[in-house]
C-alpha cells in the first residue's frame, strides 16, 4: 500500500537546473541569486513589501526582535499555540514571552485576551497565522496601534494567506517565512524577513551579513569594507535562494493544489459531527492551509495518540501542531510554572488534535483515504 507523507517537498528539472548553474557560476554566496529572489518574493507579496533573506526562519525572527530594538525586561506577547521559534526569538534577547491562550475555531491567538496581558513593559504582539489560517488582523492592528505596540507576523506556515486581501506580515512591522522542507515552498533551510519598513529593511539586510557597511558586490575598491553595526551571518546562499526561486514560480500551482486537498478532506470530514476543523470562517481571511488539524472531542484524548499511531501504520503521515502548548514545554515550565487553566484552548488542540496532510505531494484520490482511514481509528480506538 503507498504510503502518503505528511510533507513533500516536490523538486524537478527546475530546482536541479537552478542549482547547477549555481555551482558553476563560481558565486555559491553573495551572487545575484539572494537578491532576485527577495525582489521576486516582494513581488508576490504585493505592494510595499521589502525582503531580507536569511537562513532560516528562526533567523528572520531572531533579526526581527533585535533590530525592532527588544531588550533586557521587554516583554512580548505571543501565541501560546506556536513553534517554539518565536519565544525562543525573544528569550535570546532577554525579553519576556507573555503568553495568550487561543481562540478555539481557528486555533489562532484571542485578540479578546490581549488587552489584559499588556503591562508597562510590553513591546510588541507576536503573533503566529496558525496553520496558514490568518488571525484576526483587524482586532489585533487596532490593539498594537492603540498601545503603540510593535506587531510581529510568523507567516512561517502562511506563505499565500491574506487579510482584506494584503498578504500576510505586511500588516504590521515585521513578518518572517521558512522555507524548511515541509513548508508551502522549501530550499532546504532558509527564510525571508519582511517589512514595509524600507529603513529596517536595510539595517536587517545589514545586520545579516556582519554589519558590514557594503555587500561584497558594491566595493568600489576590492577588499575594503567597514563596519556600522553590530551583525550575523544570516545570509541565504545563491544555491538555496535559487531553489527558492524555482520554488516560487511554481507556489500559486501549490497553492491551489492545498486549497482543492483542504475542501476535500474537511468536505469528507464533516460527516463526523465530532471532528472540528481548524479555519476562519470571517470573509476577510483568505487561508494557504499548511495541512488540516482535527480536533476530536475531548472523550477521544487519552485515544489520540493510539489514533495517530494507526494513521501512521496505515501509511498515512500525520503529526500533531504542535505537542504542547509553548509555555508547558520543558525549558519554559522550569521558567515559569505552567498554568493549565490560562490555556485551555491551547491544551485542548496540543492533547486532542490530529493533523492530517494537504499538501502538493498528495494524488486526487488520497483526501478520501486519508477521511476513511481516520474514521477507521476513530472506530477502532472506542472498541
Ligand atoms: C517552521 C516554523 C518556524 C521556524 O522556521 P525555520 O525555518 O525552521 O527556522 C517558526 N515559526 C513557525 C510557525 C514555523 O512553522
Amino acid at each position: 500500500m503507498q504510503k502518503i507523507p505528511f510533507a513533500y517537498p516536490l523538486a524537478g528539472d527546475e530546482e536541479e537546473q537552478a542549482v547547477k548553474e549555481v555551482l558553476a557560476s563560481g558565486l555559491w554566496t553573495h551572487g545575484p541569486q539572494a537578491a532576485a529572489f527577495e525582489e521576486e518574493f516582494a513581488a508576490f507579496l504585493g505592494p510595499g513589501a521589502h525582503c531580507v533573506a536569511v537562513s532560516s526562519g528562526m533567523a528572520a525572527l531572531h533579526l526581527a526582535f533585535w533590530r525592532l530594538g527588544l531588550t533586557t525586561g521587554d516583554e512580548v506577547i505571543v501565541a501560546a499555540q506556536n513553534h517554539v521559534a518565536t519565544a525562543h526569538a525573544i528569550c535570546l534577547l532577554g525579553a519576556i514571552p507573555v503568553f495568550a491562550d487561543c481562540e478555539p475555531v481557528s486555533g489562532n491567538i484571542d485578540p479578546s485576551l490581549l488587552e489584559c496581558l499588556i503591562t508597562p513593559r510590553t513591546k510588541a504582539i507576536a503573533l503566529v497565522h496558525f496553520l496558514g489560517i490568518p488571525c484576526d488582523l483587524d482586532a489585533i492592528t487596532a490593539i498594537a496601534r492603540r498601545h503603540s505596540l510593535f506587531l510581529i507576523e510568523d507567516c512561517a506556515l502562511a506563505l499565500g494567506a491574506r487579510w482584506r486581501g494584503i498578504h500576510a506580515g505586511l500588516h504590521g512591522d515585521a513578518g518572517i517565512f521558512s522555507f524548511y522542507p515541509a513548508k508551502h515552498i522549501g530550499v532546504g533551510e532558509g527564510g525571508m524577513f519582511v517589512t514595509r519598513h524600507a529603513d529596517l529593511a536595510r539595517d536587517c539586510a545589514r545586520a545579516r551579513g556582519f554589519g558590514v557597511d557594503k555587500p561584497y558586490s558594491d566595493r568600489p575598491i576590492p577588499g575594503i569594507y567597514d563596519v556600522t553595526s553590530l551583525g550575523l551571518n544570516y545570509r541565504l546562499s545563491d544555491v538555496h535562494a535559487a531553489i527558492g526561486r524555482a520554488q516560487l514560480r511554481k507556489l500559486p500551482r501549490f497553492l491551489q493544489l492545498r486549497q482543492q486537498n483542504f475542501q476535500q478532506l474537511s468536505a469528507e470530514l464533516v460527516r463526523s459531527p465530532d471532528i472540528h476543523v481548524l479555519q476562519s470562517r470571517h470573509p476577510a481571511a483568505i487561508s494557504a492551509h499548511y495541512c488540516l488539524s482535527a480536533v476530536l472531542p475531548s472523550t477521544w484524548t487519552n485515544h489520540r495518540n493510539t489514533i495517530l499511531q494507526y494513521l501512521a501504520a496505515a501509511g498515512i503521515g500525520c503529526s500533531v501542531y504542535y505537542p504542547h502548548p509553548v509555555p508547558r514545554l520543558e525549558w519554559y515550565r522550569r521558567r515559569t510554572p505552567y498554568n493549565s487553566a490560562h490555556f485551555t484552548h491551547a491544551e485542548r488542540i496540543s492533547d486532542s488534535s490530529v493533523a492530517l496532510p494537504v499538501g502538493p505531494h498528495l494524488a486526487p484520490e488520497d483526501p478520501g483515504r486519508i477521511a476513511h482511514t481516520l474514521f477507521a481509528a476513530l472506530e477502532e480506538s472506542l472498541r
